[in-house]
């Protein structure tokens, strides 16, 4: 008997070697095999009890909305937000890869310091990396403060440093970026910049 359109027959796998090697028995697998069912149970499965969160993706300013699966604390899953305005579901392969970059084992997360003339890095606590970094600008805006500069032969105060720029990313939400500027003012920087005009 023939089988028809949509209906899944059981195959054995000698079976189907024989039709997928045969080729022109006058049945293609998709009619034998209700491949996309397969799949949507295949990603049930895997999905199952699995709770879902949105976020935006981080490696560009397109800022498109994903939909993430999280079972016992790990993100499992993750695609295209479909109701999102950006990317209506859609994702390149760097926001597709997302999910192998999460849980690698190549991620840094503690910082890390090579001192002058050293030739590798170590591990440092935050607390200490944090010191570091306030010294540095300290000492950084110290040294190359400009106070007054003269145009026209007119002595104007400035107070600025030409010497430190801010460097902000496509996540940064506007709260951060809000604070972000201030401090860039209160340093006394015009260089506040965007990764994504780079
Ligand atoms: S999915 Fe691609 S286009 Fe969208 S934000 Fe991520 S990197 Fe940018």
């Amino acid at each position: 008997m023939a089988a028809r359109k949509g209906y899944a027959m059981p195959l054995d796998r000698r079976t189907w070697l024989k039709l997928a090697a045969g080729g022109g028995i006058g049945l293609s697998l998709s009619e034998l095999v209700d491949a996309r069912s397969v799949r949507a149970s295949a990603a049930s499965t895997k999905l199952e009890g699995a709770r879902e969160a949105t976020t935006a993706c981080n490696f560009c300013s397109c800022g498109c909305g994903i939909i993430c699966h999280v079972k016992d604390g790990k993100l499992v899953h993750l695609e295209g937000d479909p109701d999102h305005v950006v990317n209506r579901g859609a994702l390149c392969s760097k926001g597709a890869a997302m999910v192998a970059a999460h849980g690698s084992e190549q991620r840094l997360r503690v910082p890390l310091r090579r001192a002058p003339g050293g030739d590798r890095w170590q591990e440092i606590s935050w607390d200490e990396a944090l010191e570091r970094l306030a010294r540095k600008m300290q000492s950084t805006r110290d040294a190359h403060w400009v106070a007054g500069e003269t145009v026209g032969g007119v002595e104007l105060p400035v107070n600025r440093t030409d010497a430190i720029a801010l460097l902000g990313g496509a996540q940064n939400t506007n709260e951060e970026c809000y604070l972000f500027n201030k401090m860039g003012r209160l340093l006394g920087t015009n260089y506040v910049e965007h990764q994504a005009r780079l």
